[in-house]
């Protein structure tokens, strides 16, 4: 398998945010998990990139145990994350937020391609080049933390909420970039989102996070057609 979380809790202090989770994901899909608040999906990101500590279980990349590693060896085997809230460098221009991503590169001439890559995707960050990132509106911001985590190349990319907050147009768009970014890169993607119609859209499989356990797990399009699904998280 190319990514697996086998029997995985968290703890803090005296929550246990994650109960014995398992998820598994093949190289060049997308999974997506969806849950209500404090269901514990960022925590689900946060351990894959050792930025919490687990109680127990294991994660596996490539025939690799990850839980043993400190986050930076993590990220240098190829996973990147966006996290909730995007994160950018407020001061910094938008062109020097994008090169932030490629800081661990050395490969000049790759990098230069890789940031009219990231224009490509988002047409918008190459006209505010020189704008500082915290003036950006909260769409471009998302675009611009995206397009960071691109510049690193990474094969397995984790996005957090990437669609919280902003209008249903530009979460559409957030949508389809993820998609054509996973066709075209041969990008990995775990998609957390409470926008649970967007994400079982472009997903393969989907899982339903409650309490800290995975209550469902389905290929994505017919999640989208199953009762509690649809009752709480899609509205009816
Ligand atoms: P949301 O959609 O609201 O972001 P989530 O599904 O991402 O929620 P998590 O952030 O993973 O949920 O939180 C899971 C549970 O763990 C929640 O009850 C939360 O209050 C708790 N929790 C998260 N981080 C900490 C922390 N640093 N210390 C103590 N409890 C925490």
């Amino acid at each position: 398998m190319y990514f697996e979380m086998k029997d995985i809790e968290v703890n803090y202090d005296h929550i246990r945010a994650l109960k014995g989770i398992n998820i598994t994901l093949e190289k060049g899909n997308i999974i997506t998990l969806i849950g209500a608040n404090g269901a514990g999906k960022t925590t689900t990101l946060k351990a894959i990139t050792g930025l919490v500590k687990i109680g127990s279980g294991e994660i596996w990349f490539k025939d690799q145990r990850i839980d043993v590693l400190p986050p930076q060896k993590v990220v240098s085997l190829g996973i990147a994350m966006v996290p909730e809230g995007r994160h950018i460098y407020p001061f910094m221009s938008v062109k020097d937020n994008l090169l932030m991503g490629a800081f661990l590169r050395r490969d000049g001439q790759e990098i230069k391609k890789d940031m009219e890559m990231v224009f490509d995707y988002f047409p918008r960050l190459k006209e505010r080049l020189r704008q500082q990132g915290g003036t950006l509106s909260g769409g471009e911001q998302q675009m611009l933390a995206i397009g960071r985590a691109l510049m690193a190349r990474p094969e397995l990319l984790l996005l957090d909420e990437p669609s919280l907050g902003l209008a249903p147009n530009l979460v559409q768009r957030i949508g389809e970039a993820i998609t054509v970014i996973n066709e075209q890169e041969k990008l990995s993607v775990i998609l957390v989102e409470q926008n649970a119609k967007m994400a079982l859209k472009i997903s393969n499989k989907g899982y339903v996070l409650e309490t800290g356990n995975i209550v469902l797990e389905q290929e994505s399009k017919d999640l989208i057609k199953n009762d509690h699904v649809r009752k709480f998280y899609l509205g009816g």
